[in-house]
């Protein structure tokens, strides 16, 4: 048995139990399976949340960061020039702070330091805490090249 977390149309999320993964096509595939809540029969296996550690903010529950990835292969050229554009772009027009990104950035969102465009180094819990507290940032893309 597998047990699928399943989302309807409506956004109800409900687990249901199936024999094996051919067994939960073919019943989604003959509208068998209804949510529990609205009858609804247009379901879909719901999005698998990786589990996320306790931080330091206690209970509350802290949906997961997900980074944007994109395949680039050999022909895609463009998208590589393109991403090294906005890379050098992003590098040209911030100042480079780095270790020291979060606690900047907090304090120009805070107003206690010059507004201005800053890039650093952050790690997924400090760029998680920025974000819950309404700090704009973006992850600068990184380079191809720098992947392989
Ligand atoms: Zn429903």
């Amino acid at each position: 048995m597998i047990r699928f977390t399943l989302v309807c149309d409506n956004g109800h999320e409900f687990d249901s139990w199936f024999a094996s993964n051919e067994s939960y096509e073919f019943q989604i595939d003959a509208d068998l399976v209804a949510c529990p809540h609205c009858n609804s029969v247009k379901v879909s296996k719901g999005v698998m949340a990786p589990a996320v550690a306790r931080t330091d903010r206690g209970q509350k529950h802290v949906e997961p960061i997900k980074q944007s990835v994109a395949l680039v292969s050999d022909s895609g050229g463009e998208l590589r020039r393109l991403a090294r554009e906005l890379h050098e772009k992003i590098v040209a027009s911030t100042v480079d702070v780095g270790e020291k990104f979060p606690d900047e950035a907090r304090r120009i969102h805070g107003g206690e330091a010059p507004d201005r465009a800053i890039r650093g180094q952050a790690s997924l819990e400090e760029a998680r805490a920025l974000i819950e507290d309404g700090v704009a940032i973006m992850p600068v893309p990184i380079l191809p090249e720098k992947l392989g």
